[in-house]
């Protein structure tokens, strides 16, 4: 059957994020039944596929081995692409319109979907590592021309190899979870010192970010073209950057307390093959890349990507940035087969971020950095608000979607709030006093 004649025996308006066509995993729990468990989206509504395992209607090992009534989605993920098929396929039809079988069940109904007003969504996955690749030519290039060189942005190796870092899997965080500012070491321009304070530089990156389902063993690199068999799905990203913070502890820009501090996602993994009729081709690669890297065919999606900001104490929202998925110029394939080609195993849960997404406008930047350029040129929000960075109290909300005729399959949003960062204060003597 064609994706846009599916239908669902449950009421999905056409501008949803959930219809049939999409199914995303995540974990949910309820007042009623606190015990964290995984669920698929549909509309309003979020199918139990725990309690669809415990009456039998979800069976997906032949030893009867039941993944879903747990606190995240590894289990699951570890089985590989055929069970995520198998699982797919399954609940598509369970949610189908002409099915009878969960339609007319009342008392399973009863038992197995739950309305995601009455659910907490939680983090869906326990991240095993966190990568962050750099995978947008465009941001790279304006980070580069800020930071280094308008004439000479990228680096020599930067069309050679997909760049990324080993990033915090402690400091991710669900959709919704406060964002605190951090605190750190920072150089004032001119200053003979650094000085050590709130980053007055707080900015968000907007980025996707898919997750591994089955890894690799140490020393056993995973091929390109194999490479999408290992993607469980996709979530949206904000990487957190403190940018004054960043920038002290290695120029350009460098990784380590500056990002530390946190990285939201959004709660449901949209799996490859619900964005498979969204695959189109990435930007050409020139220079072609060393055989490793090279692939055929198409492996970008069209994901259109939104970044809205609601100031501190604002009721409104206001657009700040339209992004795609699609310009990437690194694939997820190439970046897995990059990250395990040194022979660097991967597990279930191991979270790799695309790097911020930016296009070839301004107005696409996925980052404060470079929509302000560094602050010189702040935005002014609805309202009149202005912002070179972000203020306490500000809230930042991403959206991805892909439209088909008549349904999109969406991501939801990733959102947070920043809170104030905590004081601390020490004496000139705190290291004697330490001492005693
Ligand atoms: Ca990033």
């Amino acid at each position: 059957m064609r994706e846009e004649a599916l239908s669902s025996f449950i009421e999905v308006p056409a501008e949803s994020d959930f219809p049939i066509q999409n199914l995303p995993y995540g974990v949910f729990s309820t007042r009623s039944d606190p015990m964290r468990r995984v669920g698929v989206a549909i509309g309003d509504q979020i199918l139990d596929l725990a309690a669809l395992e415990l009456a039998g209607a979800l069976e997906i090992a032949p030893q009867g081995q039941r993944v879903f009534g747990c606190a995240s989605m590894n289990r699951f993920m570890a089985l590989g692409r055929e069970a995520w098929t198998h699982v797919r396929g399954r609940v598509s039809s369970l949610l189908r319109a002409d099915n009878p079988e969960l339609r007319d069940d009342m008392a399973l109904r009863e038992r197995a979907l739950v309305p995601m007003r009455h659910a907490s969504l939680h983090l869906p996955v326990e991240i095993s590592g966190y990568t962050d690749f750099y995978s947008s030519k465009e941001h790279a290039t304006n980070v580069g021309s800020l930071f280094r060189d308008p004439k000479n942005a990228l680096c020599e190796n930067w069309l050679e190899i997909p760049i990324a870092y080993n990033g915090r899997a402690s400091s991710v965080f669900v959709s919704g979870t406060p964002v605190r500012r951090p605190n750190g070491e920072t150089k004032a321009l001119g200053a003979q010192r650094p000085s050590f304070g709130p980053s007055l530089k707080l900015d968000f990156e907007l980025e996707t970010a898919f997750l591994v389902g089955q890894g690799n063993a140490i020393g056993e690199p995973i091929p390109v073209p194999d490479a999408e068999r290992h993607i469980f799905g996709m979530v949206l990203m904000n990487d957190w950057s403190a940018r004054d913070i960043q920038r002290w502890e290695y120029v350009p820009l460098g990784p380590f307390n500056g990002k530390s501090f946190a990285t939201s996602i959004s709660p449901w993994i949209v799996t490859l093959d619900a964005l498979e009729p969204f695959r189109v081709a990435g930007p050409r690669q020139d220079p072609m890349p060393l055989p490793y890297l090279r692939q055929r065919g198409e492996h970008a999606f069209d994901i259109q990507l939104e970044v809205r900001m609601r100031p501190a104490g604002a009721a409104c929202e206001t657009t700040i940035c339209r992004s795609n998925f699609k310009t990437l110029y690194w694939s997820m394939a190439q970046q897995l087969a990059h990250h395990t080609i040194s022979g660097c195993n991967t597990q279930p849960g191991d979270l790799m971020g695309s790097g911020t997404i930016s296009g070839a406008t301004r107005d696409s930047s996925g980052s404060l950095l470079e929509l302000t350029r560094n602050g010189g040129e702040p935005l002014t929000l609805a309202n009149g608000v202005r912002r070179s960075f972000l203020e306490d109290g500000d809230e930042v909300i991403m959206t991805g979607w892909c439209q088909g005729p008549g349904y999109r399959v969406g991501f939801g949003d990733v959102s947070a709030r920043i809170e104030p960062a905590v004081e601390l204060h020490w004496s000139a003597d705190a290291t004697t006093k330490g001492v005693s």
